[in-house]
């Protein structure tokens, strides 16, 4: 038998590359793997927003996650 061991750190998945990221504290981008991936998130977030916006989306249920 082989005990889990509490000392492996949760790993999850960048939302925008899809990379294992460890999830501990030293990473500051988490859950993304880099500043890149966070950036570029950030930005897809914020041209979403204004295109919605911008064009008046009648359909705010296309917004779900
Ligand atoms: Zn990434």
């Amino acid at each position: 038998m082989q005990p889990v061991s509490p000392a492996s750190p949760r790993v999850v998945n960048c939302p925008t590359c899809r990379t294992p990221v460890e999830w501990v504290a030293a990473n500051r981008y988490r859950p993304f793997c880099s500043a890149r991936c966070k950036g570029a998130d950030l930005g897809a977030w914020a041209t979403e927003k204004y295109r919605v916006e911008a064009t008046e989306e009648p359909h705010p249920e296309d917004q779900s996650e």
